[in-house]
């Protein structure tokens, strides 16, 4: 069996998912790799996610004073694997726009870890952030949709690529400046299949979190449909 798995590492040693070197280990990213991360850690306010809490619900979890003075928020939880930062802005656009497709179960599962709390709260339908067909055909595959796909393996949540649509292109968000974000995905998405929203609990995945317009534009279509919460999961956040 060894010698089988020799073999085998000696035509295919395992490399790092991320810069592709050769591993001596099968931990799956290299230490160098591993080191550029920024993970957001467990001092995070329990429903925005936002790394640094300081106040507490009054059931033991930690939440920031904006979350205690906005109960009425769009989300239940939020949270994203790591920070925006150089490596994984580079990262992201890879993934997201150069078919480095193969980098989506090592981001799925990083996701998985950092949504624990959103997973123990319980989630029933997990849909990813929809492409307008356009987009979709340009660049053959909707990096959320994929994201979803690895999570639902992780999980055993289902995931409905199509319970909501994108029935507009939008400028990509990158390109716009402060409210713009908000005007550019107003009325973007329509709700496409109800019956698999109302009454659910839904988790919405999205790469990067920056103003949180598109998600927040994703959940106030999703919420036409009464669904029973709204959470949402991102690859990183940017601060
Ligand atoms: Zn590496
Ligand atoms: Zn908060």
């Amino acid at each position: 069996m060894s010698f089988l798995k020799d073999i085998i590492n000696l035509i295919l040693p395992p490399r790092c998912a991320v810069c592709g070197c050769v591993l001596d280990t099968d931990k799956g990213v290299c230490d160098k790799c591993i080191a550029k991360f920024d993970f957001i850690k467990d001092s995070l306010c329990y429903r925005c996610g936002q790394p640094f809490a300081n106040l507490s619900d009054g059931k033991g979890h930690k939440i920031c004073a904006y979350c205690s003075a906005h109960k009425r928020r769009p989300f239940r939880l939020s949270r994203s694997a790591f920070e925006y930062n150089d490596f994984s802005k580079k990262l992201i656009i890879d993934f997201k726009f150069h078919d480095r497709t193969d980098l989506a179960p090592l981001l799925a599962k990083m996701m998985f870890v950092a949504g624990k709390d959103i997973f123990a709260a319980g989630v029933d339908v997990i849909i990813p952030v929809p492409l307008h067909y356009t987009r979709l055909l340009k660049r053959r595959y909707n990096q959320s949709a994929l994201l979803a796909k690895e999570l639902y393996g992780l999980s055993g949540v289902k995931i409905c690529c199509d319970a909501i649509v994108k029935n507009r292109r939008t400028r990509p968000q990158v390109e716009c400046l402060g409210t713009e974000r908000l005007s550019n995905v107003k009325g973007a998405f329509l709700v496409n299949r109800p019956e698999i929203i109302t009454s659910k609990r839904v988790l919405l995945i999205d790469d990067v979190l920056t103003t949180g317009a598109t998600l927040k534009e994703c959940a106030k279509t999703v919420r036409q449909a009464r669904p029973k919460s709204i959470d949402n999961l991102t690859i990183a956040r940017v601060e």
